[in-house]
């Protein structure tokens, strides 16, 4: 706890020098919400000390930010103390003189919150240590630039075409400037794209160990959100921002790795291939994670690159697994890409459920079945995943190995929330779920 102390009270000195007024303290809900506490700069090092309270009734917040209840946690009672991660501290290059850290969720006692995702995702990837195993892993951030309007109607600030460079030219200045904020705050960016549907743009960055990727891709979605509000714009980062159109995507990379060698690399290793049987076995369960809102299966339509087959493929876009073998100059790059989950998950859960789900395919020595090449459309229904929420959820219901995984009283909190959003948006058309959930993440 000193050192910690010493550490925070120079990272305090450090922001203040640098005109920095506050620290946002912020945490990822069931709900896949980003919600925030801040504190003055002067009161990091009280908040590294004894934390910041918050209420444990938001792990049963919903979408709308209404309140559903769980077996273990909904109620008024009660409180949790937030502690800012000062290795993931970030001077915020969007927000002008504002510092953000990711927080992990402890009771008044000192205990870990059963239901802390961040800290789910920190043992999950412990658990792979203990297999000799580390995990790197990266999330794309996918997003969709409008105007502000108030009749909701959806007008585009570019007519470029997908992909197109005419999108760039029309958003240069915009775009160079998310480019530096991230820059800026020491995230390698790998690639910014135009992407397929209108007003829609990609970022990726560089792999990292699993919490860390969870935590980039909250500081990447925050500091695009920053940059294009500066800009007058506005970021919809929801699964389903036109109800009939393709949606944005949160796909998740990952490589195992051993001994400093990448399991993936060189054709896939037996380890390797146990762990991505074991995701892809899971993926009807792992889906109500990744793809958690009622709007998310608006996205999850056939031949739209969203991955919604249970199944596996070479460099294959319609594959719930997508498996890059890295290329010539950069084999060590091989990696599987997870493609059918969104931006509404909350990432700590999906990278701790991802990893909870490849460990049991290691210990029980699964194998893969044979690759799929094309697009599974033409397979038939068989492999389709669930369609809706209510059928992943039920998958997950029935997840011993996730509910082992999360333990109960995270578990129950999840699916409670699940079933709100169930209740929330039953019977709606397409078009009002896609324009209630689009701006909400
Ligand atoms: N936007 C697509 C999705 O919903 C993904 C496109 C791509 O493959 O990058 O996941
Ligand atoms: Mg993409």
């Amino acid at each position: 706890m000193a050192a910690a102390l010493e550490r925070a009270r120079l990272e305090t000195a450090r922001l203040t020098a640098e005109g920095i007024r506050g620290v946002a303290l912020s945490w990822v809900d069931n709900a896949g919400v980003g919600r925030v506490k801040t504190v003055p700069t002067a009161r990091l090092v009280e908040a590294v000390r004894a934390g910041v309270g918050m209420s444990p009734v938001f792990d049963v917040f919903v979408v709308d930010d209404s309140i559903t209840t769980s077996p273990h946690i909904g109620g008024p009672d009660g409180d949790l103390r937030l502690f800012p991660d000062l290795d993931a501290l970030t001077v915020l290059a969007g927000q002008p003189d504002w510092a953000w850290a990711p927080v992990d969720r402890y009771d008044q006692r000192g205990v870990p919150h059963p239901a802390c995702q961040r800290q789910f995702a920190r043992r999950m990837t412990a658990r792979a240590g203990e297999r000799d195993l580390t995990l790197k892993a990266g999330f794309e951030t996918e997003w969709v630039v409008v105007r502000p309007s108030d009749d909701g109607e959806l007008v585009y600030p570019t007519r470029g075409p997908a992909y197109g460079m005419a999108r760039l030219a029309e958003l240069a200045g915009y775009l160079g400037d998310v480019l530096d904020a991230l820059v800026v705050q020491g995230v390698e960016v790998l690639q910014l794209h135009p992407e397929y549907a209108p007003g829609q743009f990609e970022v990726s960055v560089a792999p990292a160990d699993p919490v860390r990727a969870a935590d980039l891709s909250v500081l990447v979605r925050e500091t695009i959100r920053s940059v294009t509000l500066a800009h007058g714009f506005t970021p919809l980062f929801g699964p389903a921002v036109e109800a009939d159109g393709v949606g944005n995507g949160s796909h998740l990379h990952l490589s195992l790795w051993q001994d400093g060698r990448n399991l993936c690399a060189d054709g896939m290793s037996p380890l390797a291939e146990a762990f991505l049987a074991g995701v892809l076995r899971e993926l009807p369960a792992l889906l109500a994670v990744g793809a958690p809102s009622p709007a998310s299966y608006l996205r999850l339509q056939p031949s739209r690159w969203a991955g919604v087959y249970q199944c596996w493929g070479v460099e294959n876009r319609e594959a719930a697994l997508r498996f890059v073998p890295g290329w010539h100059e950069d084999p060590g790059a091989a990696n599987a890409e997870v493609k059918c989950f969104d931006p509404a998950a909350n990432p700590y859960l999906v990278v701790g459920s991802v990893i909870a789900a490849g460990l049991a395919g290691v210990d029980e020595g699964l194998r893969l079945p044979e690759p799929v090449a094309g697009d599974p459309v033409h397979e038939g229904k068989e492999l389709r995943l669930p369609e809706s929420l209510d059928e992943s959820l039920a998958a997950f219901a029935a997840s011993t190995l996730l509910r082992d995984a999360m333990g109960a009283p995270l578990f129950e909190a999840f699916a409670a929330v699940r079933r709100a959003e169930i209740d929330l948006f039953r019977g709606q058309d397409p078009g009002r779920i896609a324009a209630a959930t689009r701006g909400r993440y």
